[in-house]
Protein backbone atom coordinates (compact mmCIF):
# COMPACT_ATOMS: atom_id res chain seq x y z
CA UNK A 1 0.00 0.00 0.00
CA UNK A 2 2.53 2.10 0.88
CA UNK A 3 4.72 1.55 -2.02
CA UNK A 4 1.64 2.14 -4.52
CA UNK A 5 1.11 5.50 -3.27
CA UNK A 6 4.46 6.56 -3.32
CA UNK A 7 4.48 5.56 -7.10
CA UNK A 8 1.19 7.40 -7.55
CA UNK A 9 2.61 10.80 -5.86
CA UNK A 10 5.86 9.98 -8.26
CA UNK A 11 3.92 9.75 -11.19
CA UNK A 12 1.37 12.62 -11.01
CA UNK A 13 4.17 14.66 -9.99
CA UNK A 14 5.82 13.42 -13.11
CA UNK A 15 3.19 14.36 -15.51
CA UNK A 16 2.38 17.59 -14.02
CA UNK A 17 6.21 18.59 -14.56
CA UNK A 18 5.94 17.16 -18.14
CA UNK A 19 3.00 19.18 -19.38
CA UNK A 20 4.51 22.31 -17.28
CA UNK A 21 7.77 21.70 -19.69
CA UNK A 22 5.45 21.05 -22.79
CA UNK A 23 3.66 24.22 -22.48
CA UNK A 24 7.12 26.13 -22.08
CA UNK A 25 8.00 24.61 -25.21
CA UNK A 26 5.41 25.72 -27.10
CA UNK A 27 5.89 29.37 -25.88
CA UNK A 28 9.71 29.07 -25.93
CA UNK A 29 9.12 28.21 -30.00
CA UNK A 30 7.62 31.55 -30.10
CA UNK A 31 9.91 33.91 -28.28
CA UNK A 32 12.92 31.75 -28.13
CA UNK A 33 14.08 33.32 -24.72
CA UNK A 34 17.19 31.59 -23.37
CA UNK A 35 16.19 32.01 -20.03
CA UNK A 36 12.44 30.16 -20.85
CA UNK A 37 15.01 27.39 -22.97
CA UNK A 38 17.39 27.33 -19.42
CA UNK A 39 13.90 26.09 -17.53
CA UNK A 40 11.95 24.44 -19.81
CA UNK A 41 15.33 22.05 -19.98
CA UNK A 42 15.27 21.85 -16.39
CA UNK A 43 11.71 20.73 -16.04
CA UNK A 44 12.35 18.11 -18.39
CA UNK A 45 15.56 17.16 -16.87
CA UNK A 46 13.39 16.84 -13.27
CA UNK A 47 10.76 14.67 -14.80
CA UNK A 48 13.18 12.61 -16.47
CA UNK A 49 14.74 11.93 -13.31
CA UNK A 50 11.59 9.90 -11.95
CA UNK A 51 12.34 7.37 -14.64
CA UNK A 52 15.50 5.79 -13.10
CA UNK A 53 12.92 5.32 -9.90
CA UNK A 54 10.01 4.12 -11.71
CA UNK A 55 12.10 1.35 -13.73
CA UNK A 56 13.61 0.29 -10.30
CA UNK A 57 10.22 -0.21 -9.05
CA UNK A 58 9.41 -2.02 -12.39
CA UNK A 59 12.18 -4.67 -12.74
CA UNK A 60 13.15 -4.57 -9.10
CA UNK A 61 16.90 -4.36 -10.42
CA UNK A 62 19.63 -2.21 -8.70
CA UNK A 63 21.67 -2.89 -11.56
CA UNK A 64 19.24 -1.88 -14.00
CA UNK A 65 18.16 1.05 -11.70
CA UNK A 66 21.81 2.18 -11.53
CA UNK A 67 21.89 2.11 -15.82
CA UNK A 68 19.07 3.85 -16.12
CA UNK A 69 20.46 6.77 -13.50
CA UNK A 70 23.23 7.05 -15.00
CA UNK A 71 21.72 8.09 -18.25
CA UNK A 72 19.53 10.27 -16.72
CA UNK A 73 22.17 12.06 -15.35
CA UNK A 74 24.44 11.90 -18.53
CA UNK A 75 21.18 13.48 -20.22
CA UNK A 76 20.94 16.05 -17.86
CA UNK A 77 24.37 16.59 -18.28
CA UNK A 78 23.95 17.05 -22.34
CA UNK A 79 20.78 19.43 -21.89
CA UNK A 80 22.35 22.07 -19.71
CA UNK A 81 25.53 21.64 -22.63
CA UNK A 82 22.98 23.19 -25.01
CA UNK A 83 21.31 25.12 -22.57
CA UNK A 84 24.76 26.95 -21.88
CA UNK A 85 25.53 26.79 -25.34
CA UNK A 86 22.59 28.78 -26.46
CA UNK A 87 22.98 31.61 -23.57
CA UNK A 88 26.33 31.95 -25.06
CA UNK A 89 25.46 32.55 -28.51
CA UNK A 90 23.10 35.20 -27.33
CA UNK A 91 25.87 37.04 -25.28
CA UNK A 92 27.65 37.02 -28.87
CA UNK A 93 24.47 37.68 -31.62
CA UNK A 94 21.87 39.45 -28.62
CA UNK A 95 18.43 39.59 -30.40
CA UNK A 96 15.25 41.31 -29.65
CA UNK A 97 11.96 39.35 -27.61
CA UNK A 98 9.43 39.61 -28.64
CA UNK A 99 5.89 38.47 -27.08
CA UNK A 100 7.20 39.36 -23.75
CA UNK A 101 3.43 38.70 -21.95
CA UNK A 102 3.34 35.23 -23.38
CA UNK A 103 7.17 34.93 -21.90
CA UNK A 104 5.61 35.89 -18.76
CA UNK A 105 2.84 33.76 -19.27
CA UNK A 106 5.65 31.05 -19.32
CA UNK A 107 7.50 31.87 -16.26
CA UNK A 108 3.88 31.44 -14.14
CA UNK A 109 3.06 28.45 -15.81
CA UNK A 110 6.79 26.85 -14.60
CA UNK A 111 6.09 28.48 -11.14
CA UNK A 112 2.56 27.23 -10.78
CA UNK A 113 3.47 23.53 -12.35
CA UNK A 114 6.85 22.90 -9.68
CA UNK A 115 4.45 24.13 -6.74
CA UNK A 116 1.86 21.60 -7.82
CA UNK A 117 4.47 18.94 -7.88
CA UNK A 118 6.08 20.02 -4.88
CA UNK A 119 2.42 20.08 -2.67
CA UNK A 120 1.57 16.29 -4.20
CA UNK A 121 5.52 15.30 -3.25
CA UNK A 122 5.45 16.86 -0.01
CA UNK A 123 2.04 15.71 1.19
CA UNK A 124 1.98 12.08 0.28
CA UNK A 125 5.91 12.20 1.71
CA UNK A 126 4.62 13.23 4.81
CA UNK A 127 1.65 11.36 4.81
CA UNK A 128 3.91 7.96 4.12
CA UNK A 129 6.90 8.91 6.48
CA UNK A 130 9.23 9.45 3.53
CA UNK A 131 12.40 11.87 3.25
CA UNK A 132 12.97 10.92 -0.23
CA UNK A 133 9.49 12.18 -1.27
CA UNK A 134 9.28 15.44 1.17
CA UNK A 135 13.37 16.20 -0.25
CA UNK A 136 12.24 15.80 -3.73
CA UNK A 137 9.05 18.09 -2.45
CA UNK A 138 11.59 20.72 -1.15
CA UNK A 139 13.14 20.40 -4.26
CA UNK A 140 10.42 21.23 -7.30
CA UNK A 141 9.10 24.24 -4.43
CA UNK A 142 12.75 25.70 -4.99
CA UNK A 143 12.39 24.81 -8.55
CA UNK A 144 9.29 26.94 -8.62
CA UNK A 145 11.26 30.10 -7.95
CA UNK A 146 13.43 29.08 -10.52
CA UNK A 147 11.06 29.60 -12.97
CA UNK A 148 10.10 33.00 -11.77
CA UNK A 149 13.56 34.04 -13.31
CA UNK A 150 11.94 33.60 -16.40
CA UNK A 151 8.65 36.40 -15.37
CA UNK A 152 12.10 38.61 -14.25
CA UNK A 153 13.43 37.69 -17.51
CA UNK A 154 10.12 39.34 -19.46
CA UNK A 155 9.95 42.18 -16.98
CA UNK A 156 13.15 43.55 -16.82
CA UNK A 157 13.33 43.56 -20.97
CA UNK A 158 10.20 45.02 -21.27
CA UNK A 159 12.02 47.87 -19.57
CA UNK A 160 14.66 48.11 -22.39
CA UNK A 161 17.00 45.75 -20.89
CA UNK A 162 17.48 42.69 -23.54
CA UNK A 163 20.98 41.23 -21.98
CA UNK A 164 18.87 40.49 -19.28
CA UNK A 165 17.44 37.43 -20.86
CA UNK A 166 20.98 35.22 -20.84
CA UNK A 167 22.28 36.75 -17.92
CA UNK A 168 18.89 35.22 -16.20
CA UNK A 169 19.62 32.11 -18.76
CA UNK A 170 23.18 31.38 -17.29
CA UNK A 171 22.02 31.34 -13.51
CA UNK A 172 19.39 28.98 -14.76
CA UNK A 173 22.02 27.07 -16.64
CA UNK A 174 24.14 26.76 -13.44
CA UNK A 175 21.41 25.84 -10.98
CA UNK A 176 20.63 22.92 -13.53
CA UNK A 177 24.08 21.95 -13.84
CA UNK A 178 24.43 22.21 -9.63
CA UNK A 179 21.79 19.68 -9.90
CA UNK A 180 23.33 17.39 -12.57
CA UNK A 181 26.28 17.24 -9.77
CA UNK A 182 23.90 16.09 -7.24
CA UNK A 183 22.22 13.68 -9.23
CA UNK A 184 25.36 12.53 -10.01
CA UNK A 185 26.48 11.93 -6.52
CA UNK A 186 23.26 10.25 -5.88
CA UNK A 187 23.66 7.61 -8.55
CA UNK A 188 27.00 6.59 -7.85
CA UNK A 189 26.45 6.24 -4.53
CA UNK A 190 23.96 3.56 -5.72
CA UNK A 191 21.24 4.32 -4.09
CA UNK A 192 18.40 6.12 -5.53
CA UNK A 193 16.38 6.06 -2.47
CA UNK A 194 13.79 3.88 -3.47
CA UNK A 195 13.96 1.86 0.35
CA UNK A 196 12.76 5.24 1.54
CA UNK A 197 9.65 5.03 -0.93
CA UNK A 198 8.97 1.27 -0.80
CA UNK A 199 8.93 1.18 3.02
CA UNK A 200 9.58 -2.70 5.27
ZN1 LIG B 1 14.90 20.91 -10.41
Amino acid sequence: MRSRAGIKAVSISLAVLTVTAFAQAFIYSRTLSVALLADLIHNFGDALTAIPLGLAFFFRSARGERWAGLGVVLAIFISALVALGQTIERFIHPRSLTHLWLLALAGVIGFVGNELAAQVRLRAGKRLGSPALVADGKHARVDGFVSLGVLASAAIVALGLQIADPVIGLVITLVILHITWESWHTVRSGNIQVDQYQGD
